[in-house]
């Protein structure tokens, strides 16, 4: 194994690691938007629920006072049938309170329609209230564990760039140089795995001489293509490095 590689396959195998937790950490204010959201379209239906109570409530107390406000009519005209004088004006008060009668009874059964509603919805509307305490308790607690999630990520990352400098420090400066400048030219990639006597990143295949010399594992080799650093997986000790390196810091941080 050569030193110096292994120190590059590390390198890149942590900066891979940043990536993706910052790729992670970017994701968290999507994942706390789409809980909100979730959690406000539940809440909206109880309350849409509780507005439908509150107006069959209303409409309930109206028509209770329409029947005391009839039930007056109806008591006032039976005090007049003492006054009245001809058949005539005898008939017309009789007829004044069958109406009276028909519409008081009119009321009477929305009443009863509007009670039974009521029932039914204050039952739903106070289940529907405790399932949304129950959610918003959830949603608070899966905001802060995605809060938490966020602030450790930064941790991670800054473990991973302390490491990453450490393991700068033991590369020769022509590799450090080429390494930086590759991070920057090649997308954050600056070594890459060849299998089958392909580069995996730019998918170019090596000539076949260079490939087995690749896997003579002799000297540090670049892709002719994409000139990225480049080592053979099928020696796993270079592969067991960089998951060892990376190993550290999930552990250290989680
Ligand atoms: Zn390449």
């Amino acid at each position: 194994m050569n030193e110096q590689l292994k120190y590059l396959i590390q390198l890149q195998a942590l900066e891979n690691k940043k990536k993706a937790l910052l790729k992670e950490k970017e994701e968290v204010p999507k994942k706390k938007a789409s809980k909100e959201k979730e959690f406000n379209e539940f809440e909206a239906q109880y309350i849409m629920k509780k507005a439908e109570l509150d107006n069959l409530r209303k409409l309930h107390r109206e028509l209770e006072q329409q029947v005391s406000q009839l039930e007056q009519k109806l008591r006032r005209s039976r005090e007049k049938e003492r006054e009245v004088k001809t058949n005539k004006e005898y008939r017309a008060l009789l007829r004044e309170q069958e109406d009276l009668k028909h519409e008081i009874v009119e009321r009477e059964d929305r009443i009863l329609e509007c009670m039974e509603k009521i029932e039914t919805l204050s039952k739903e509307v106070r289940q529907l209230e405790k399932d949304v305490d129950k959610k918003r308790s959830e949603l608070k607690s899966e905001l802060e564990r995605l809060d938490r999630e966020f602030s450790e990520i930064d941790g991670k990352v800054e473990l991973l760039e302390e490491m990453q400098i450490r393991v700068k420090e033991k590369l020769e400066p022509q590799y450090k140089k080429r390494c930086e400048f590759l991070m920057v030219r090649q997308g954050g990639v600056a070594v890459a795995p060849v299998e089958k006597g392909i580069c995996k990143v730019c998918h170019v295949s090596l000539p076949p001489q260079q490939f087995i010399e690749l896997q003579k594992d002799k000297s540090i080799m670049n892709c002719p293509h994409c000139h990225r650093f480049i080592y053979w997986p099928g020696h796993s000790e270079y592969v067991e490095a960089a998951d060892e390196i990376v190993q550290k810091i999930t552990v250290n941080a989680g």
